[in-house]
């Protein structure tokens, strides 16, 4: 190979899936993804995981912390999961990467008091159509009455430790979900029982509270990720970033800036982006790419530090100026050595599919 051509090398690497969150009001999505956050911090070093930005990355030595015997992290080289950090459908629907879904995979949660509401059947429509592979979190398995609390304990740990009444009980609800989702059209087992994922839907029994299968929940979506979704997986992490705007907001310093997950390529400070906008694509120039501070420094003046690059698939906060009429669920590209005309062009044909909305769930 050339020198010349060594230039236009592509740097095939696999990035992290993208994670939604969808389920009924109430059933317990958000205190999901704080308890998930939550034990990535005890379990990892502090600054392993980031915040403030949209999305949660956990990487994949703090969920083979978190989970302990049930990972072996030498089985995957994926490098850990990207959780989005606003719940819902709503957010899920206009949340989009090139006319598909922007989560690649996704966790129903269902309180399984409640079972299946009408937000739940939903999300299971929107899942359907967009085709996203999901399991069910069966959660709040620490309200069933007599319930022996484990705390962060695999679930099928938790189980054997509860009486033979409280088992029976709890086994009796997870089997109703079961029977629901069948009723849904799809087949489902509890996840320890099922073999095929693509066939079957794993219900994972969970608590937000006490944390207990949260470890199951982390190591199913790692397994399902990395036996199905692979290839998809596969970028060129040298190529122009693209990603999609999560937020529109003020930050202090900076002015409008974007909250947003790059889910193909590296964004650098400096690059030309070209974002959907009210009024149509907007051009403008990459001043700088916020991150949080790490956790320990959080309580330091500024709360972002500002790096060279981000590579997919991540959460970033992008400060540029012209920002002011940007969407919440419009495209990102870098320009780089890319012709103008055709990736605007690309804008704003994404543009044109997105659901313009300012208003969130
Ligand atoms: P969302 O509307 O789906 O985001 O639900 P939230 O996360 O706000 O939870 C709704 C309520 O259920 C809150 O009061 C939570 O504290 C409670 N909750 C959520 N998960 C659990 C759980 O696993 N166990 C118990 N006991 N309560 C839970």
């Amino acid at each position: 190979m050339s020198d010349q051509d060594a230039t236009t090398e592509t740097e095939h690497t696999l990035r992290t899936p993208i994670v939604a969150v969808l389920g009924h009001v109430d059933h317990g999505k958000t205190s999901l993804l704080d308890r998930i956050r939550g034990s990535a911090v005890t379990a990892g070093e502090s600054g392993a995981i980031t915040q403030h930005i949209g999305a949660t990355a956990v990487p994949l030595d703090v969920i083979s912390d978190i989970a302990g015997e049930l990972v072996d992290p030498t089985d995957f080289d994926l490098p850990g999961l990207l959780f989005i950090d606003t719940p819902g459908h709503h957010s899920f629907s206009t949340l989009r990467s090139r006319g598909g879904a922007l989560a690649d995979i996704a966790i129903l949660v269902v309180d399984v008091n409640d079972g299946f509401q009408p937000q739940t059947l939903e999300a299971i429509d929107i899942l359907k159509r967009t085709q996203t592979p999901f399991i069910v979190a069966a959660n709040k398995i620490d309200t069933v009455p007599g319930w022996n609390p484990n705390e962060n304990q695999p679930v099928q740990q938790t189980m054997d430790a509860q009486s033979e009444r409280v088992t029976s009980d709890l086994n009796e609800k997870l089997y109703e979900l079961i029977g629901e989702l069948s009723d849904n059209g799809f087949s489902a087992d509890m996840y320890w029982r099922v073999q095929n994922f693509q066939a079957n839907i794993g219900v994972v029994p969970v608590s937000a509270e006490t944390g207990e299968g949260i470890p199951d929940l982390l190591t199913v979506m790692m397994g399902l990720s990395q036996r199905y979704m692979k290839e998809e997986m596969e970028i060129d992490a040298s190529g122009p970033g693209v990603g999609t705007v999560l937020e529109v907001k003020d930050t202090q310093g900076f002015g409008t800036t974007l909250d947003a997950i790059i889910y193909d390529g590296t964004i650098h400070k400096d690059d030309t982006i070209v974002v959907g906008g009210l009024q149509g694509p907007i051009v403008t120039d990459v001043r700088a790419l916020l991150r949080p501070r790490p956790l320990e420094e959080i309580r330091t003046e500024q709360q972002f530090e500002q790096v060279d690059a981000v590579a997919a698939a991540d959460g970033v906060k992008i400060a540029a100026p012209d920002l002011d009429d940007a969407i919440a669920g419009a495209p990102i590209r870098v320009l780089r050595d890319r012709d103008r005309a055709e990736v605007i062009a690309e804008v704003e044909e994404e543009l044109s599919e997105i659901e313009v909305t300012t208003q969130e769930e």
